[in-house]
């Protein structure tokens, strides 16, 4: 028998103050490593209409790619490609 193993989606958190603040389950808070928007692949786009169509960002330090809306990790891509 296939056992099917489901993830337990992983949310990140904001400080309570501020919840433009993210909080990273990595630990980073945006001053340290910050967030990129980014694409499905999780490598940097312009936060434009026309580049950014995902609402999605990637975690500077770990590569998370967090749901700006929901705050779900929604992937991960631990060599992002970021922009000059
Ligand atoms: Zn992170």
């Amino acid at each position: 028998m296939k056992k099917i193993i489901m993830k337990r989606p992983e949310f990140i958190t904001h400080y309570k103050s501020n919840p433009h603040a993210w909080r990273c389950i990595c630990g980073n808070n945006g001053d340290d490593y910050g967030y990129y928007p980014c694409n499905k692949k999780g490598n940097e786009v312009e936060p434009t209409v026309k580049d950014w169509t995902t609402k999605w960002y990637i975690c500077g330090n770990c590569g998370r790619m967090i749901d700006r809306d929901t705050l779900e990790v929604v992937g991960r891509n631990p060599h992002p490609k970021l922009l000059a």
